[in-house]
């Protein structure tokens, strides 16, 4: 029957759907923000430790896509060259271990170092990867450990100081406008927050 729902019903219908569209909304910025931070962790600290980076992107098309693929989150991009290099000097093992510990680290202090915030398995490719670097540079596995350690410490020190973290934000800024972003800008602002420090 028509004429039965008041004029007040259909505003504080409308009202709520809003205010879901807008906490939804909310809710995938803000993922997208921390998958941003997490790309521009790698492609900072990988650049300032000498990569050139090809290319870092928040692909968000995939965002929905894999959806269905258990532990699949992440849905950034970030590609690190190295150039010629002895692949196994230790020299090269410990900056790839770096710069791939970077994505992680960025995230959390970002999250102000909230633990409950943090989500793992989102890591699982790179905790592989650097489980793999360790196992180049240290045959003990408590020496292995140890060393993670000390790595993910020493990066949240670099990482939550000047000028590093600035480069970081900026770069974060730039991906939350959903263009790629190539290594040259991010090689720009390298130059940029360094040569002020
Ligand atoms: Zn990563």
């Amino acid at each position: 029957m028509l004429g039965t729902i008041s004029r007040e019903q259909v505003l504080a219908a409308e009202f709520e759907w809003r205010e879901r569209a807008l906490d939804w909304e909310w809710a995938d910025d803000e993922e997208e923000l921390v998958t941003a931070y997490h790309e521009a962790g790698h492609a900072i600290v990988g650049c300032a430790l000498g990569a050139h980076i090809a290319s870092v992107s928040l692909s968000q098309a995939s965002m929905f896509d894999d959806e269905d693929e258990i532990g699949v989150r992440r849905f950034g991009d970030c590609i690190v060259q190295w150039g010629r290099i002895d692949p196994n000097s230790d020299w090269q093992v410990t900056r790839e271990l770096l710069t791939i510990l970077a994505g992680p680290v960025a995230e959390f202090v970002y999250q102000s170092g909230d633990e409950d915030a943090l989500d793992v398995r989102t890591w699982a490719g790179d905790w592989r990867q650097a489980q793999r670097c360790v196992a180049i540079l240290k045959k003990d596995p408590q020496q292995q450990t140890k060393l993670l350690h000390q790595c993910i410490a020493q990066l949240r020190h670099i990482v939550s100081s000047e000028p590093c973290w600035s480069a970081i934000a900026a770069l974060a800024d730039e991906l939350m406008l959903g263009d790629e972003i190539e290594g040259e800008q991010v090689a720009d602002l390298v130059r940029f927050w360094w040569s002020r420090a």
